[in-house]
């Protein structure tokens, strides 16, 4: 029978906001919960420490991810889609579409700051002339 395992990331102000990353666990054997549980990866914390994840949240730890063994023992399906690169080639896609309207919107960004540029100096003159100096 395959180790359960659990997904745990570090509570806020554990660490850092950037090493609060979603860890895998092993989860503990003995009937009493243990006072440190240590991460696939080899990190490890005090219980009260760790905020306890229904699914993978935030940035994953890419060396717990890189040691665990099947994904079923994560409570998931390993039945992965047999059209997985067509799944890729569409997410691709939508990056490419998403990327195009990021840039357009910056261009519409561009000529909608240099208009209002152009009409500072009117709408700024009254300030200017209230200042003392
Ligand atoms: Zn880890």
């Amino acid at each position: 029978m395959s180790t359960p395992m659990f997904l745990a990331r570090p509570l806020p102000g554990v660490v850092g906001e950037r090493r609060r990353m979603c860890h895998v666990f092993p989860a503990p054997a003995s009937e009493r919960p243990p006072s440190t549980l240590t991460a696939l990866c080899g990190a490890w914390f005090a219980r009260g420490q760790l905020e306890l994840l229904d699914g993978p949240r935030g940035m994953p730890c890419e060396l717990c991810l890189r040691t665990v063994p099947q994904p079923t023992q994560l409570g998931g399906t390993d039945d992965r889609p047999d059209d997985l690169d067509a799944h890729v080639a569409r997410i691709e896609r939508q990056l490419d579409e998403l990327s195009r309207a990021v840039d357009s919107l910056a261009d519409l960004l561009i000529v909608l700051r240099d208009s209002l540029g152009r009409r500072r100096p009117e709408t700024c003159s009254s300030a200017a002339t209230q200042d003392p100096s």
